[in-house]
């Protein structure tokens, strides 16, 4: 097995060792539901008992289209939030409450005629109490204000309302008169619920009313990116009634009612009301998305959009070197295009701040990763973020990590030109010396020429960069309060694009999203709890509790990350990526400390310098890849003859460079020797040709690395024109050792 075969089949150990526990998580609450009852049965007096036994079922009536209480599949069978309680109630009781469905004014007829026996998904309204009974509330519906994703206008209460604009779908009476109580409200009527949707994700209207159904809706014609903003006090209360000569039924239901348990009423609740739930659409199958007419009249129109990238903005955007969009937003941009059927043109620039001056100017439709803000408002409307990046500062490795950067906003700090920090470090740290740059790549030069203090920019940008350029005296010193929320800019008079490619964006799932970073970021991070169904549960009690938590999560995440991809840069920096040994840079760091501890400690040192005989036949005969293994083979040999304390690394090439600490030259002459008879007699065994030649030295008092260098390197040299698979040594004058 090759070292590059033990990275992956540790990355893959560690894939299979989360999927085995996911497994074994979910087959044990599997095997919860099935081992216990879901739940106990309820006490029933003789009458009730005897009233299921002569009513065999109970029909109850709702209306036909009332998504998610009652859903009619085409097979006639229903389904839904009302039909799962009933379906619970009846477990428990062990009676048969079933839905029939038709106009809701009919089904009213039908109840009071008594030809059905009840009504579901009502209100207890007091004139029906001449025929019916109502049973215990069921499910209470609170009026809700509804805003875009994210909350752009900041409504949080009943005042915020005052000036903003309401959409109402027309002939929705309470809606209009619950506006009316806002007197300086505009409100926008609209005509279908698609287009309350639409205006508030374009931001052309501020806020909706709604309850707990219109997320359901909004989801099902995959248009999710709305929240609730605050609740109203206005509420529905919705019961079941059943004929009132039947008071066994009412008792039977508030028995059942009341016997399912809570965490059961929460699941059913999540599970049709979950903002969670997505549009079944035709994606699987790399379908179109469900568009309305009037977005299919508006993609149809203009099929093909101008694409602004940034050029310089690896992982997240770039050019390949031939000229083509890469990285995380290519790949989310591939998938939008597949989704609305149109294409993009990307625009070539070299810089963010052309790509500013380009879409200021109109001469890009569309901009990608790009961070809302109020001066960018002026030309772009935003969709919902693809992504957030945690914003940090680097600096070099001597700087301390800095909880807050105050103290050194008076140094000197790199940033680019035009990006949305700049706006960010302003407002937060007024005295903060900027230096604009062009480019990420050129602040971190800078940087990493002590030319700056510090550079200001994404964290994952940087570690990229970092890793690219190879700066090993840079590090990440400080996570700042803000982050780059990466979203797609459109121009400003294409306000109908925004809500299209919001629903392109909604149809991108949390998997998709989290491969294609993982793609290009290149990091497994282990997934943080996901507590969004949590919060849709308790978000009231829990508000603030979970705020905090949160924010500790949020902050430990980026540490997590920042410590990953340290570490990762650090390894990456150290190591020889074909053989895994310690590279070029890390043995010259191990020479240095070793003769700084000879010379204080006066210990002996000695270092080997291997080379393979006649290499280039190897690869000229066999290939560049079969060489390739050669060396890792060699190099796991040869690792596996060293003792603990010698370091063996990869020099270059087919060279390797052993350093053994506290020892003599005689030591280090046998630990060569035994190294290229193994590898001789290996090779030799299996018929092929693979021998190695070493010069050894042993430091002596008052070298330098480079001497010690250039003693070994020379009886290295010796060796070779002694006749290859010999080792000399360089104590002088160089000594050879007979074969
Ligand atoms: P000598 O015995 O004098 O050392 O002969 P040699 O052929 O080993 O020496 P030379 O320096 O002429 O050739 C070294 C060869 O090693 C040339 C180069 O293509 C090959 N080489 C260097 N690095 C790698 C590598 O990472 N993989 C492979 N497959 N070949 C490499
Ligand atoms: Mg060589
Ligand atoms: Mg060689």
């Amino acid at each position: 097995m090759t070292s590059k075969d033990d990275i992956g089949g540790k990355v893959a150990g560690t894939k299979q060792y989360t999927l085995i526990s996911q497994l074994i998580l979910s087959f044990s609450s599997l095997l919860f539901f099935v081992t216990s009852p879901l739940y106990a049965g309820v006490d029933l007096t003789p009458e009730e008992q005897t009233f299921i036994q002569q009513h065999p079922e109970i029909k109850l009536g709702t209306d036909l289209s009332w998504e998610p209480y009652v859903i009619v599949g085409q097979d006639g069978s229903v389904s839904g939030y009302d039909a799962e309680i009933l379906d619970a109630i009846n477990q428990v009781t062990g009676a048969n409450f079933s839905l029939v469905t038709g106009s809701w004014p009919e089904m009213q007829r039908l109840a009071q005629e008594r030809k059905i026996d009840g009504l579901s998904t009502g209100a207890p309204i007091e004139k029906r109490r001449s025929y019916l009974n109502f049973s215990d509330i069921y499910l209470t519906l609170k009026k809700a204000v509804f805003v875009a994703t994210g909350n752009p206008k900041e409504i949080h209460a009943i005042q915020d309302i005052d000036d903003k604009t309401i959409v109402i779908q027309k002939g929705n009476l309470a809606d209009i008169e619950l506006a009316n109580q806002f007197p300086k409200s505009k409100i926008l009527l609209v005509d279908t619920v698609e287009d309350v949707f639409s205006a508030l994700s374009a931001q052309r209207a501020d806020i909706a009313f709604g309850n707990g159904a219109t997320l359901y809706l909004a989801n099902k014609l995959g248009m999710p990116y709305l929240q609730i903003a605050f609740h109203l006090d206005d509420q529905l209360d919705l019961v079941f009634a059943t004929r009132n000569d039947w008071p066994e039924a009412v008792s039977i239901l508030n028995k059942g009612l009341a016997a399912i348990p809570d965490h059961e009423k929460v699941r059913i609740q999540t599970k049709w009301f979950s903002p969670q739930v997505r549009p079944t659409s035709n994606l699987e199958s790399g379908g179109l998305l469900y568009l309305s007419e009037e977005e299919k009249r508006i993609t149809n129109k203009t099929p093909n959009l101008r694409l602004c990238i940034d050029p310089n903005w690896l992982p997240f955007d770039g050019f390949s070197s031939s000229g083509n969009h890469i990285g995380v937003s290519a790949d989310l941009m591939k998938l939008i295009s597949q989704r609305l059927g149109i294409t993009f043109t990307l625009v070539k620039t070299d810089s963010w701040s052309e790509t500013t001056q380009l879409y200021r100017q109109q001469k890009c439709d569309l901009v990608t990763t790009i961070t809302p803000t109020k001066e960018r408002s002026q030309y772009l409307n935003f969709t919902q973020p693809l992504f957030s990046s945690p914003l940090v500062l680097a600096t070099r490795l001597d700087q301390f990590f800095l909880s807050d950067i105050n103290s050194v906003a008076q140094n000197l700090h790199a940033v680019v030109k035009d990006t949305a920090a700049i706006p960010f470090l302003r407002s937060r740290y007024p005295d903060i010396n900027l230096l604009e740059v062009t480019s990420d790549q050129e602040g971190l030069k800078l940087l990493s020429e002590e030319k700056v203090f510090g550079f200001i920019g994404s964290l994952e940008v940087i570690a990229h960069q970092v890793n690219v350029d190879k700066y090993l005296n840079i590090k990440v010193s400080s996570t700042l309060p803000d982050s780059y929320s990466l979203a797609i800019g459109v121009r400003k008079d294409w306000p109908e694009w925004v809500s299209i490619l919001n629903k392109a964006i909604h149809s991108i799932d949390e998997t998709e999203r989290q491969q294609i970073y993982n793609r290009w970021v290149g990091i497994q991070y282990e997934s943080a709890f996901d507590y969004r169904p949590f919060v849709s549960v308790m978000a009231v009690i829990a508000a603030l509790g979970f705020l905090l938590i949160y924010r500790y999560r949020v902050i430990s995440s980026y540490n997590n990350k920042l410590r990953i991809l340290n570490e990762q840069l650090a390894q990456q920096a150290t190591t020889d990526q074909l053989t895994n040994l310690p590279n070029r840079y890390l043995l010259v760091q191990e020479m240095r400390k070793e003769i700084a501890a000879a010379k204080r400690y006066q210990d002996p040192f000695s270092i080997v310098l291997f080379d393979i005989d006649l290499f280039k036949q190897i690869n000229d005969q066999f290939g560049h890849q079969k060489g390739d293994e050669v060396l890792q083979e060699v190099s796991l040999i040869m690792n596996s003859l060293c003792r603990e304390i010698d370091i063996l690394g990869r020099w270059g090439g087919e060279e390797f460079l052993l350093l053994c600490p506290r020892t003599e030259i005689n030591g280090a002459l046998k630990l060569a020797n035994k190294i290229r008879l193994n590898i001789h007699k290996q090779y030799w065994q299996a018929d092929a040709k693979v021998t190695l030649s070493a010069g050894v030295a042993e430091y002596s008092q008052g070298e330098d690395y480079h001497d010690l260098l250039k003693r070994v390197d020379d009886a290295l040299y010796i060796a070779k024109n002694q006749g290859r698979n010999t080792v000399v040594c360089s104590d002088p004058p160089p000594i050879s050792i007979p074969k």
